[in-house]
């Protein structure tokens, strides 16, 4: 008798939803920290060329890269939506896989 181990498996699927459930917030894309001058008259910061920082998420959408800004405050947050993102891909990447080896076991089966 040949056992599924596949996608079309329960266990295989309740696995990667419990892992993937953990996954939360999401996000796919990277952050820069960038330097740009602001429009008060007399800034000693832009004045020195340090200018300010700002923190940009970078994206794709349809194929374009897109950038937002995001506050200080954010930052936390949106790095480890950015790392379950990651972790999301590598668990997909994973179970594609052990969907092939599995179909391939059960072929020669
Ligand atoms: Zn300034």
């Amino acid at each position: 008798m040949k056992t599924k181990t596949h996608q079309a498996d329960d266990g295989s699927r309740d696995a990667f939803l419990a892992k993937a459930a953990g996954l939360w917030p999401v996000a796919k894309g990277s952050l820069t920290l960038t330097r740009s001058p602001c429009t008060r008259k007399n800034c000693k910061e832009c004045a020195s060329g340090r200018k300010h920082p700002k923190l940009i998420f970078t994206f794709r959408e349809g194929g374009r890269l897109r950038g937002l800004y995001v506050r200080p405050a954010q930052e936390k947050l949106l790095r480890l939506a950015i790392a379950n993102g990651r972790e999301l891909e590598r668990l997909t990447a994973a179970a594609g896989r052990e969907l092939v080896l599995a179909l391939r076991k059960e072929a020669e089966a």
